[in-house]
């Protein structure tokens, strides 16, 4: 995965094209694999050299409705975040003005995946979607405005049986 700095971007909107939850294997913290145990079932995990992933089925995510996420309150950090990446230092000196984001008297420097459909479309401005990010990465903020979809998918899935694989 190669990382670019935000200054290359303009705006940012997710067009719910669901081809991240297609291409990635996303890792979870032990905290986010035990919650998303309990209330799903021990089946949505997948455990390798001690780390914890979201379980894949058929190609993507075992959470994926059609181009949406089927938990969009329980998702994991990593998916909330993407395609943003919020760091404490500049992945290369020759990056730091480029990446560096001032918010509430902290310097971030921030990357995204310019895997994302959604770079340069839509009319929000990507600092809005990154100032939303650094919120939900440093915990001061969980629900999300610009970093998902308008389209997002309800009700969310609910019961653990209807995933069983
Ligand atoms: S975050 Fe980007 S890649 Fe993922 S669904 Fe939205 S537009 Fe597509």
């Amino acid at each position: 995965m190669k990382l670019v700095p935000w200054r290359f971007f303009r705006t940012w909107e997710c067009l719910a094209c669901g081809l991240c939850c297609r291409r990635y294997i996303v890792s979870l913290s032990r905290e986010e694999a035990l919650r998303l145990m309990e209330k799903y079932g021990p089946w949505v995990i997948s455990i390798e050299g001690g780390k914890y992933f979201l379980r894949r089925v058929n190609g993507t995510c075992i959470f994926q409705r059609g181009n949406l996420c089927g938990i969009q309150d329980d998702k994991p950090i990593a998916c909330r975040l993407w395609p943003f990446f919020i760091l404490n230092k500049p992945i290369k000196a020759r990056d730091r003005l480029l990446a560096e984001f001032n918010w509430n008297d902290y310097s971030f420097y921030v990357y995204v995946d310019p895997f994302c459909r959604g770079l340069n479309k839509g009319s929000t401005p990507i600092e809005k979607a990154i100032i939303e990010a650094i919120k939900i990465k440093i915990g001061e903020q969980k629900t999300q405005f610009y970093t998902t979809s308008k389209y997002i998918l309800k009700p969310s899935i609910k019961k653990k049986e209807s995933l069983r694989i």
